[in-house]
């Protein structure tokens, strides 16, 4: 059995397709409301219970108790605000329905239940820490708006997605769980391709549970990230030539990364909770940026919530390269001084794969590299 969704069931808001002409003939009369793609993502997310407890974008009481308790205003933990963002008030009034559209198409239906203006820089500081532009989550979420529109959504059809194949339903993992016979599973966040620590958790995670569900972030990320459809091929590469298959699943998440540290790490384990997952792994400045967080401050959220999140959280200390071990190892599992460790940086990895240099391969597995120097070289061209 994999873990109970998030709340106790996995939300559905998708409208079932024999309804879906219906619908669409009925939503042609209601006032529309155009979404850019991290809430058109967003909407597919909540209805296909990826987001379980929610279902649909956040009241005021409910971002007010998100920002403030780290709860929804039942006391479930949540930490992270899921808004619908204009940058004006919007035309239409509280109890209306409204169709949202992405490029135009009429994609899912709102019922509006809050219409509200945000106290931008108070639920920065809360949520993210900090309300400095300087920071890339913080900076989008100042420019997406200051109005906010809350209420339930109902899926009538999910956008074209280019990496729709890459894509899974909770529903689906579970499913795929399932017939895999596996009854714990590891859940990996990322949004980089693998490098030798990332390696050296996921091979942990391999080892205390019966599968590995990799998860890479295939939405919104900041420009010096790899772009998705590298870190997925990367991904296929070392789970191809070096992981045993049959215990590895490879599937995107489409949401926007916030990069809001231990909050949303806190966020990302209740995701593979939806998806089936029993166990998350969070490693060193989890979904950080910058210095704007402490190393570990994503590991002790989890001691301080007001309420167990139901999902085993394995914490991960600095992992690095030994010359003594002559092997991965943290400071958990090598004896030997700071002068033995090579550290992993992703930082120093791009920086030489984009001077065309082949970076140390205590760092990275030299198959990755030469692959990921290929990309840089595509870079310009359209991928
Ligand atoms: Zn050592």
């Amino acid at each position: 059995m994999a873990a109970e969704p998030y709340g106790g069931h996995l939300v559905n808001r998708v409208i079932p397709e024999r309804e879906r002409e219906r619908v669409l003939e009925e939503a042609s009369r209601f006032p529309r409301l155009e979404m850019d793609m991290d809430t058109a993502l967003d909407v597919e997310n909540i209805a296909t219970g990826v987001f379980s407890p929610l279902k649909g974008f956040m009241t005021k009481e409910e971002l007010e108790s998100v920002a403030h308790n780290m709860t929804l205003p039942d006391g479930l933990v949540w930490t992270i605000p899921i808004l619908l963002q204009l940058p004006q008030r919007p035309q239409f009034q509280k109890g209306d329905r409204v169709a949202l559209t992405f490029r135009g198409k009429v994609r899912a239906i709102l019922e509006v239940k809050d219409i509200y203006t945000l106290d931008l820089l108070t639920i920065a500081k809360a949520v993210w820490g900090t309300d400095s532009t300087e920071h890339p989550g913080v900076n989008k979420f100042l420019s997406r708006g200051e109005w906010a529109v809350g209420g339930e959504i109902w899926l009538v059809e999910k956008m074209e997605n280019p990496y729709s194949v890459w894509l899974l339903e909770p529903a689906e993992t579970r499913k795929i769980f399932q017939y895999r016979g596996w009854k714990t599973v590891v859940g990996f966040q990322t949004r980089n391709a693998p490098h030798r620590g990332h390696e050296y958790l996921q091979r942990l995670g391999l080892e205390i549970a019966d599968g590995l569900f990799i998860n890479p972030v295939l939405g919104w990320k900041k420009s010096d990230d790899f772009d998705s459809l590298t870190v997925i091929k990367a991904y296929q590469l070392l789970i191809n030539t070096y992981y045993p298959v049959d215990r590895v699943l490879l599937a995107g998440l489409a949401t926007a990364m916030r990069y809001a540290g231990p909050r949303e790490a806190v966020f990302h384990a209740i995701v593979r909770k939806n998806f089936g997952c029993t166990h998350f792994v969070v490693g060193r400045d989890h979904a950080g940026v910058g210095n704007f967080y402490g190393p570990y401050d994503a590991h002790r959220i989890f001691d301080r919530l007001p309420s167990s999140i139901g999902i085993e959280v394995i914490k991960v200390s600095d992992v690095f390269y030994c010359r003594k071990c002559e092997g991965m190892a943290s400071s958990k599992s090598c004896g030997h001084s700071e002068e033995e460790r090579i550290y992993v940086s992703m930082t120093k990895i791009r920086k030489m794969l984009a001077e065309g240099e082949l970076p140390p391969e205590e760092m990275i597995r030299p198959d990755i590299a030469r692959f990921l120097l290929r990309h840089y070289s595509y870079q310009g061209t359209s991928l």
